[in-house]
């Protein structure tokens, strides 16, 4: 069922944010979300949520903050003309009363096609043109190396990679220490493993955080089994190990969470139950 929230207002500390939902999609298979677990263990805990075992939707939220510097925005979203369930962010964010030439920095957390996608229109251009883009260099050696693609089975994607990274390159800040400023109050942070140079956004100001944990948390299940991976993390045994660490850090300082696939606006804190935590919506 597509949820017809567009766009959530809410602050952090002095910063104005924005949640805006890019859509969703529906996943014929929810398995692909728990590669690694055993089929009744997955149908136990679907049940437990009131999910579906087939069909389970999968929301795209991307975050605006405004800044004494502008507006930043953390992913793009799946970018137009690919489905029609998906890529609205320019119109949600329109809704919002933010124009696509507001935009002053983009933090992009990884390279999958849905945070990367609305980088460009279907021309080519650049949908938000005055924008500097921030994104892991890892991230960047990645993606923009067509061995890497091929390696992991992508190499379909090798022209939308291109056609969607190479345009903002003379505009790109890579990261390569463990955590560098972006503005002042906000920080990303090196959270690898879904993929190589995935990056985590710390949002700071007036004694309050919001970390914006991208597809390091993917869904919320993953909290009360976190030993379950994706299909779509690369390299699994870091990505569970960055997951517990953000888990278990996020629980003990009581830190306030924007996951970018959790159910809209994603907005939420992560409680430890036993060995295990789970999502507390806020
Ligand atoms: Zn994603």
């Amino acid at each position: 069922m597509m949820n017809t929230n567009t766009y959530h207002r809410f602050t952090v500390g002095h910063f104005d944010c924005i949640i805006v939902a890019d859509g969703e999609n529906t996943y014929r298979d929810a398995s692909l979300f728990f590669v690694d677990a055993p089929e009744n263990d997955v149908q136990d805990a679907l049940n437990r949520h009131n999910l579906p075992a087939k069909d389970l939707d999968f929301p795209y939220t991307c975050i605006a903050v405004e800044t004494a510097q502008g507006w930043l925005l953390v992913d793009t979203g799946f970018g137009p003309d690919r489905t029609p369930s998906a890529g609205k962010l320019v119109q949600n964010l329109r809704n919002a009363g933010i124009e696509p030439t507001d935009i002053q920095v983009i933090v992009l957390s990884h390279g999958h096609s849905d945070h990367i996608g609305g980088l460009t229109d279907v021309e080519g251009r650049l949908i938000f043109p005055n924008a500097r883009y921030v994104m892991g260099k890892a991230e960047w050696d990645f993606w923009t190396n067509e061995d890497n693609l091929i390696t992991i089975g992508w190499e379909d994607t090798i022209p939308f990679m291109k056609s969607k990274l190479l345009p903002i390159e003379g505009r790109l800040i890579l990261v390569e220490q463990a955590e560098q400023d972006v503005l002042p109050g906000i920080r990303v942070v090196q959270t690898p493993g879904h993929t190589p140079g995935h990056l985590m956004v710390v949002i700071s100001s007036a004694g309050e955080e919001l970390w914006c944990t991208g597809d390091a948390l993917i869904h919320p299940i993953h909290l009360e089994h976190p030993d379950w991976y994706t299909a779509y993390d690369i390299e699994p045994d870091l990505a569970l190990a960055t997951k517990r660490e953000i888990l278990k850090q996020a629980s003990e300082e009581n830190a306030h969470i924007f996951a970018f696939h959790f159910p809209f606006p994603g907005l939420g804190k992560i409680v430890q139950k036993g060995s295990n935590w789970h999502w507390q919506p806020v």
